[in-house]
């Protein structure tokens, strides 16, 4: 099987099984996730499970990034924020759904896996993808308001200047805790509403508003 059949076969699944919406679909559909893992790596990226990208990191699982996608609930022409762009799939899903008039801002801490991503994304044709290097518990002011946020590792709570940055009626979706890890939807209007999904297992955030990173 080619990796094209396999990578149609786990959107055919996943749209059954987690009610896909059309978009969230196709967006899994086309991203070519076989691109973004290490060479070893290639004959399992299309097994629902998180696998390796290096630097004790790890690309999502493709059921993850759905589910994230439709918990934002993404629409054309949003710009968004992703903190923790590891190889940059998540962001390609991410910009096939807001498509050419949107943008995906993404920050990573590790500069050789932005590197990556930047090369992975470029080659590909993502140019309303935009890849910095820093601290993304600190969110990225210079581009901010943001329609939504995403976060792909988990914080110990959600960084105060991430819901400075999302505009009125965003949304922020968010892992927290670190060995007991909770996915919430956060919504600001007025007033902060947060709802949880469900327990995860993603790598930790680190940074200013993230946990302590033991390197530094
Ligand atoms: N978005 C990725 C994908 O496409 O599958 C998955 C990313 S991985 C699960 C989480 C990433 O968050 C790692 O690459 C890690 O280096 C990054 N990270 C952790 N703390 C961070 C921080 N404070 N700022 C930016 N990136 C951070």
């Amino acid at each position: 099987m080619d990796f094209d059949e396999k990578r149609l076969n786990l959107a055919k699944r996943l749209k059954d099984e987690l009610n896909l919406s059309e978009k969230v679909y196709n967006a899994i559909k086309k991203v070519p996730r076989h691109l973004f893992v290490p060479e070893r790596y290639r004959a399992e990226a299309y097994v629902d499970t998180p696998l390796p990208i290096g630097y004790g990191q790890t690309i999502s699982a493709p059921h993850m990034v759905a589910i994230m996608c439709e918990l934002l609930d993404l629409k054309e022409g949003e710009k968004v924020l992703e903190i923790g762009t590891g190889c940059g799939y998540h962001a390609a899903v991410t910009a096939e759904i807001v498509g050419k008039s949107g943008m995906v801002v993404s920050i990573e801490r590790i500069p050789e896996l932005a590197e990556m991503a930047r090369k992975n994304l470029s080659s590909l044709g993502y140019d309303n993808v935009i890849v910095v290097v820093g601290d993304g518990s600190l969110g990225y002011a210079e581009l901010a308001p943001y329609d939504k946020i995403y976060v792909t590792a988990s914080a110990p709570d959600i960084p105060q200047p991430l819901i400075e940055q999302l505009k009125r009626g965003g949304r922020i979706v968010i892992p927290i805790g670190d060995t007991y890890q909770v996915l919430y939807v956060v919504e600001k209007n007025e007033e902060i509403r947060k709802w949880s999904w469900g327990a995860v297992r993603f790598v930790l955030l680190y940074g200013k508003y993230g946990f302590r990173d033991l390197e530094k």
